[in-house]
């Protein structure tokens, strides 16, 4: 017999109440939850990330809400890895999907023109950058983020006739060859014996960890003089790249935006050495630093936009969007079976209307500073809190260890071992967080952009208790 979940809460329009007859597979209760876990670490492989620190089952999720098969109710600050901008099961999207179901639209067409994607293409060039949008060409990619980054770098290979990349230190691509030569973390890329031929690392500037030992506004102008000066000097031995590419807020990176002057300084620097700036939006597009695109914090248009997560409304979807003079591809320069996902555009062309209708970026921007403020007054409180930084919804609280000598601007060495027991007292409260960062140390909160001002209390009132009971015991 079907087991009904939540009993405790039905009523007062919740999920359960909505959901009497459930379909799909059977649910299971709590053994049943243990037994599919222990299937899962036998059969499934051993890159297996969320699922080894978040052993939950979930069944049912609705708006930042996810319920377990063994009826526990939890808090997703992880959102599909910022992809749910509306949450779980939004009827926005959840409408769209319907519709285009119940209309018999074919839901698989390589890259043929539907109505769905004419419409989904109108209104995401309705919102991008003008500047970019007002020439720009568009490639459905294979859906992952990962995939559309390498169709960005083969098309600014090929129209500029170079090979050369420049990066950054902790930046994170994807997973794939080309897009880990290009991301900081150096554990999956030598595993897998990957090259990163090519590519020219620069350090990402940040405050807490100044890569340059400085800090503040001369750590900027340091950062900016160097790519300036590189790329000026004959003798500085830099293959010439194809592109340069960059974050507007790096993510797994550990929540590091990228300052505004620096952002406006490579703009400029890459226009003058006609080097194609691309912009990596996959995680920081529609709404989710507070603007609607990353690069609006800058105020600069690049020539290439890498979009994925969010702009498929909880469906796979990638796409670049590039200025038309860079089109130098020809047929089939970067094809893939899963370019024509139609509900995915039907889903992302409501969830990119709602956004903009709701303005969503300004409710990010304003609920992500009630959460910035109250994770500074727990820093003041629990020293075991380093720094807390982001940009709207895309915030990072990096954990030290407090009684740890600082380095000269004041930085506590990172604490791993800490901020995994941090994410398990969460995870024990019912909040679901990941960590990134260079060191792995940074809690980062990604909930989707409708949190309600009562959720994100809970989500502060859960963090506060889980530091004060990781600072009654801050061993390492
Ligand atoms: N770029 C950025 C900035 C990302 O955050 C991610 C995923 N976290 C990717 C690329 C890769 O996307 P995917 O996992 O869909 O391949």
């Amino acid at each position: 017999m079907r087991k009904v979940l939540f009993e405790a809460h039905r009523g007062g329009g919740s999920i359960a109440s909505r959901h009497q007859a459930p379909v799909g597979p059977e649910e299971p209760d709590e053994s049943g939850k243990t037994a599919i876990l222990a299937r899962q670490a036998k059969r499934e492989s051993a890159a297996r990330t969320y699922a080894r620190h978040l052993p939950i089952v979930p069944v049912r999720a609705e708006g930042m809400t996810v319920y377990g098969a063994d009826g526990r109710v939890y808090l997703d600050c992880l959102a599909g890895a910022g992809t749910l901008a509306l949450g779980h099961n939004h009827p926005v999207a959840i409408g769209a999907i319907r519709r285009v179901l119940d209309s018999g639209a074919p839901l698989h067409v390589l890259d043929l023109a539907t109505p769905i994607k004419d419409e989904f293409t109108e209104t995401l060039l309705g919102v991008l950058p003008r500047e970019l949008a007002a020439d720009a060409r568009i490639q459905f990619c294979g859906p992952s983020g990962a995939d559309a980054v390498e169709a960005a770098l083969k098309l600014a290979r090929t129209a500029t006739g170079e090979t050369g990349l420049i990066a950054f230190t902790g930046a994170y691509h994807g997973m794939t060859a080309a897009t880990l030569a290009a991301s900081g973390d150096t554990s999956v890329r030598i595993a897998a014996r990957v090259s990163d031929a090519g590519v020219t690392r620069l350090p990402f500037p940040q405050d807490y960890r100044c890569p340059y030992g400085v800090g503040g506004e001369g750590g900027v102008r340091i950062a900016t003089e160097r790519l300036r000066r590189l790329l000026a000097d004959p003798g500085s031995g830099l293959t010439p790249p194809a592109a340069l590419l960059v974050e507007p807020v790096q993510g797994e990176g550990g929540v590091i935006p990228a300052p505004d002057d620096w952002l406006r300084a490579v703009r400029e620097i890459t226009r003058a050495h006609r080097i194609p700036l691309i912009a990596d939006e996959v995680q920081t597009g529609l709404g989710r630093t507070g603007e609607l695109w990353g690069v609006d914090h800058a105020g600069i248009a690049p020539d290439v936009m890498v979009l994925s997560k969010a702009i498929g409304g909880g469906l796979p979807l990638a796409v670049i969007v590039y200025r038309s003079s860079l089109d130098r591809w020809t047929e089939g320069a970067h094809a893939g079976t899963f370019r024509g996902h139609q509900l995915a555009m039907a889903a992302g062309t409501t969830t990119i209307k709602y956004v903009r209708e709701h303005d969503l970026a300004a409710r990010a921007r304003k609920v992500g500073e009630r959460l910035e403020r109250a994770l500074r007054e727990a820093a003041r409180q629990y020293p075991v809190v380093g720094d807390v930084r982001g940009r709207g919804l895309m915030l990072g609280l990096e954990v030290v260890y407090p009684d740890a000598a600082p380095d000269p601007l004041g930085a506590r060495p990172a604490a791993p071992g800490l901020a995994r027991r941090l994410r398990a007292a969460a995870f024990e409260r019912g909040l679901l967080v990941e960590l990134g960062g260079h060191h792995g140390a940074v809690l980062r909160l990604l909930p989707p952009l409708t949190i309600t001002d009562a959720e994100a209390d809970r989500v502060i009132g859960i963090l506060t208790d889980a530091l004060a009971q990781l600072s009654r015991d801050p061993r390492p």
